[in-house]
């Protein structure tokens, strides 16, 4: 059986729709929303999306300005499948092919040539488009059943912390959104990880949801691009969403360690603060502390931390945080994008205040 947006080839198999049958008409509603160029905040498996048809400038800029986003940081458009890939792409290097084929449905996006159908407010006029196939079956049954790609950035108001719940969306964008599609806690927790792949080599633009050690073994060796000396850094939509602060509760993120006998040092003392919070983890010493508004146990795995960063985050705001002490991450490079955002989130070193 198929089911078809009149006048479209379905390009999801339709285990997709059917898997989700009982949202079928919840679906359908939405992705007419979508089509008439409304704003639909959903699930993927990183973070919430706030989606618009990527091919309806007007759809787009009212992306922009419910986010409050400069129109200088591109967004990253969403396919249903890697098929749809040439209606917004111009050329698919035989690297971003391979990449496409080990991740996707996943957490990594492509940064490739555009399309002349992509309209310039997309790619922030740059010349290329990021693009992904999410691993969120609500997500792609939604792409879907929309018949077109969805622009989507991370349903939070600029420089906020990115939602992963739909309650995360509904506080921070409120009416904003003309609707959300609730798919619950997301997976991954965090962003996709973002790689030009455009030219020869793979180049990380973002570290995310898949490591670089994961990329490693399909492409071999990523480049980097450093912050200075790169030309193709100079300009600064070159590089979108490196830029320094980003996913910032309002508290004043504090890097602690244990002393010797395994407990938390809160330097400096929390002082004047009306409320402060803990972000440690599970494991070691976990006498409480008096006071604190917030005490969150993180997982110590990778996975299990970066699912629960950015809801840890959206707690401190909620309980009025002015200063949160977080735990210092374990060492090695599988917590790159973790302690990417928590640094992007303001964290600082005690001793730098
Ligand atoms: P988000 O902030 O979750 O909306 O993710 C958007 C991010 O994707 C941007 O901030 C960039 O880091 C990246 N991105 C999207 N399109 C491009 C592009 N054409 N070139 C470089 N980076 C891009
Ligand atoms: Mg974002």
């Amino acid at each position: 059986m198929s089911r078809r947006v009149a006048g479209r080839e379905p390009v999801v198999s339709d285990s997709v729709m059917t898997d989700h049958g009982e949202r079928y008409a919840e679906i359908q509603r939405l992705a007419e929303l979508l089509r008439a160029g409304g704003l639909v905040a959903f699930p993927t498996e990183t973070v919430y999306g706030l989606g618009a048809n990527a091919l309806d400038a007007d759809a787009v800029a009212r992306v922009f300005a419910a986010k409050g986003r400069p129109a200088t940081v591109p967004l990253i458009v969403h396919l249903a499948a890697v098929e749809q890939l040439p209606i917004v792409t111009s050329r698919q290097s035989e690297l971003a092919l391979r990449l496409a084929q080990a991740f996707w449905p996943g957490p990594l996006t492509l940064v490739l040539p555009r399309a002349s159908a992509v309209p310039d407010a997309v790619t922030a006029g740059l010349d290329t488009v990021g693009v992904r196939v999410p691993a969120h079956p609500l997500a792609r049954a939604l792409i879907a059943a929309a018949g077109v790609p969805l622009a989507a950035p991370s349903a939070n108001p600029f420089t906020r912390i990115s939602p992963t719940t739909a309650a995360h969306v509904r506080r921070q964008l409120g009416d904003r959104v003309d609707a959300v599609l609730d798919g619950g806690p997301t997976e991954v927790g965090i962003e996709s990880t973002v790689v030009d792949a455009s030219g020869e080599r793979a180049v990380l633009l973002r570290p995310g949801g898949v490591s670089v050690a994961e990329l490693e073994a399909v492409v071999g060796p990523v480049q980097r691009p450093t912050r200075d000396g790169d030309a193709a850094l100079d300009a600064p939509q070159a590089s979108p969403g490196m830029s320094e602060r980003h996913y910032s509760p309002r508290a004043r993120l504090i890097e602690v360690e244990r002393d010797s006998r395994g407990q938390l040092v809160l330097s400096p003392a929390p002082g004047e603060a009306s409320a402060w919070g803990l972000v440690r983890m599970v494991g070691g010493d976990a006498t409480p502390f008096t006071g604190a508004a917030v005490d969150q146990r993180m997982p110590q795995d990778v996975t299990g931390y970066a699912r629960r960063l950015f809801a840890a985050l959206h707690e401190l705001d909620e309980a009025g945080c002015e200063v949160a002490y977080v735990e210092r991450l374990p060492a090695g490079p599988e917590w790159e994008a973790v302690a990417d955002r928590l640094r992007r989130a303001g964290l600082r070193a005690a001793d730098r205040g």
